[in-house]
């Protein structure tokens, strides 16, 4: 089958299996610069409001996702938060079964209007419920590199 070949039945779709090596370098931008440095550097957690629609960012952002208006000032929040859902996750990326199941869980954060999705940690899956409030787990100052991976995850508050 040519590249150019025109495909009428998605039954007739083929793969290829092979590797393709791809090296990036991924760029925050201003507004994640901000957050990343400050969890980094002070464990804080960064925030922006909206001075048009009063919406609340965090991770904090330069401009309003909704209405577009520049958001100059920061403040912080506490990081904590409460679990607006979660899953228990059995499998690793590659398909192979984790030794110990995982839990992920999408956070509503204490003063924000954004949620979060991050691990819960030092839980037990079974016992995790809707609405339970969590806080941050951080790596230690000095094991931190700006990084999502700075937050261990989120542990029972
Ligand atoms: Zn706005």
């Amino acid at each position: 089958m040519g590249l150019s070949e025109r495909i009428e039945r998605n039954v007739d779709l083929t793969y290829f299996e092979g590797e393709i090596p791809v090296e990036y370098v991924y760029t925050y931008g201003l507004g994640l610069e901000r957050f990343f440095r400050a969890l980094k550097d002070r464990g804080a957690f960064t925030a922006s409001r909206c001075p048009e629609c009063g919406f609340v960012y965090l991770p904090c952002r330069i401009f309003c996702e909704r209405c577009f208006a520049r958001m100059e000032d920061t403040f912080e929040l506490p990081g904590t938060g409460r679990v607006y859902s979660f899953t228990v996750v059995h499998r690793g990326m590659d398909g192979s079964p984790k030794e110990e199941p995982a839990v992920v869980a999408l956070i509503d954060l204490d003063g924000a209007d954004t949620r979060l999705a991050h691990y819960l940690v030092n839980v037990d899956p079974g016992s995790v419920e809707i609405g339970m409030p969590v806080k941050p787990v951080l790596r230690p100052q000095g094991e931190r590199r700006g990084h999502l991976e700075d937050i261990v995850g989120f542990a029972p508050a």
